[in-house]
């Protein structure tokens, strides 16, 4: 602990050292409430039947006094753990400066510095003649603002994404997505098509490795440059660095590279989607600097507003040919989240946690990839910097290239690891990804811990099931 971390934190660390499992989770009168009123379509809750009273750091309090470690962390978006000191100080700060809290999107000293910020941290050859679109407050609203931006640009309305994507949950984005589940419920024509990502583990080709790499390329060629390819000329190829939603996939850099030379034969723009991967969760600043390749649309949320809600565009200044208004919006100027965004945006850089995510996610993927090799029930682990997966495998151990994985444990452990005061979120293909994304600010002795309680669980359950798997 260091003097920087907070009292509370402490406190809670303290209690997760001592803390008594399993945990049980009974009705209470909160659950009992969300049960009643809350939307059918609420999600995490269903996962994480608890009700959190306080968090600092990497650790979430229930209002039972169980406390855990938090590898979700408000889906990737607290960079610096819950409440961070330095967060709460440039909240604070802001409400006694007297600035407004909102102002659409006229300017004020608090934007000002944040655009200088963000643009800082920006590769330079990107940020050069960037423009910036202040969006709604979440990811998929800075999606939609992305597409609109392209189409009106090209005048072209096709957008080619990837299978496995995830780009959000409003009707753009959504049409976005690999994932059939949430789509095939709303009804609607996409002019969206999907190409292949490179997939080792399930390549769509069956052939994985760099040769279902240079097949998928070929294949994205042959859609672009083919008169009888079927696809209308899109008005931009969407894509995450490494998908997150879709399993923690990172993109090999070779291949990004070369999807930006077909990008640029074809005349069509690039977006690249780091609403997760940005603010020094992979390693580097922005994922697109393992490859060196930069978009000509970048997507950005959750980790840019420390923690609060706030997305922008950044773009080549030469797709600004909207007119004005064309993507007005009530809540485009969260000034509170511009605050505690450049706040984070400048301890990031000073504290080089992009660093310190390289070095600990590799402590952290070397221990998995030694219970890996300890377990029938892991496929694979990968990751990039802090943005870590378990693929979890057939029963078999038979992986790839059949297109479709059968239900694997995943579900039993997440429950098991939550039960040892552990939070860690799934993806992939039919949930069998357990994902890891801790604060960047975790410390080695804390990843330790949360490797430890995953192999707990991890034998908990290979002893209960013994080869059974359970229904997803
Ligand atoms: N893009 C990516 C890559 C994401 O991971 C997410 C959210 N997980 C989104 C877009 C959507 O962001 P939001 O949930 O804030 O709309």
């Amino acid at each position: 602990m260091n003097n920087t971390q907070s009292a509370i934190e402490q406190a809670l660390a303290e209690r997760h050292l001592h803390r008594r499992v399993p945990y049980e989770f009974g009705r209470t009168r909160a659950l009992d409430i969300q049960d009643t009123f809350e939307s059918n379509a609420r999600t995490y809750p269903r996962r994480f039947p608890i009700v959190i009273k306080r968090a600092s750091g990497a650790y979430v309090e229930d209002e039972n006094g169980n406390v855990y470690l938090d590898c979700l962390c408000g889906a990737g978006s607290l960079t610096l753990g819950h409440n961070h000191p330095v967060v709460i100080g440039a909240i604070r700060d802001f409400l006694d400066s007297g600035v407004p809290l909102q102002t659409l999107d006229v300017m004020t000293p608090v934007k000002e510095a944040f655009i200088q910020d963000l643009l800082g941290v920006l590769p330079a050859t990107f940020s050069a003649g960037a423009k910036i679109q202040f969006c709604g407050p979440g990811g998929a609203d800075a999606v939609e603002a992305g597409l609109k931006l392209v189409r009106t640009a090209q005048a072209r309305d096709t957008i080619l994404a990837f299978q496995g994507a995830y780009h959000g949950m409003s009707q753009g984005a959504l049409q976005l997505m690999g994932n059939l589940g949430p789509k095939a419920a709303v009804a609607g024509a996409s002019a969206v098509q999907f190409l292949p990502y490179p997939n080792a583990y399930q390549c769509p080709f069956g052939l994985g490795g760099a040769a279902g790499e240079a097949a998928g390329l070929n294949y994205i060629e042959t859609v672009l440059q083919d008169p009888e390819s079927g696809v209308l000329k899109p008005a931009g190829i969407i894509l995450e660095l490494v998908q997150g939603e879709g399993g923690v996939i990172p993109a090999p850099d070779s291949w990004t590279r070369k999807l930006r030379e077909i990008a640029n034969r074809a005349d069509v723009p690039l977006i690249f989607d780091e609403v997760q991967t940005g603010l020094g969760r992979t390693g580097r600043l922005f994922a697109m600097e393992h490859s060196g390749v930069v978009p000509d649309v970048l997507v950005l949320s959750k980790a840019i507003g420390g923690g609060l809600p706030m997305s922008v565009v950044v773009y080549d200044g030469r797709l600004d040919s909207w007119q004005p208004g064309a993507h007005a919006g009530t809540f485009r100027g969260n000034q509170l989240a511009m605050a505690a965004g450049s706040a984070t945006i400048r301890y990031v850089v000073k504290e080089a946690l992009h660093e310190q995510a390289e070095r600990k996610g590799k402590l952290l993927m070397q221990l998995l990839e030694q219970l890996r090799l300890e377990s029938g029930l892991i496929g694979e682990v990968r990751g990039r910097g802090l943005m870590i997966g378990v693929q979890f495998a057939e029963r078999s151990g038979a992986n790839g290239s059949k297109g479709v994985l059968p239900p694997s444990n995943a579900r039993a452990v997440q429950l098991e690891c939550l039960r040892r005061g552990l939070i860690v979120e799934l993806g992939g293909r039919r949930s069998s990804v357990a994902r890891f994304l801790p604060p960047l600010t975790i410390s080695e002795a804390q990843l330790e811990i949360i490797f430890e309680i995953f192999r707990e669980a991890l034998h908990s359950v290979e002893r209960a099931f013994s080869g059974k798997v359970d229904a997803v």
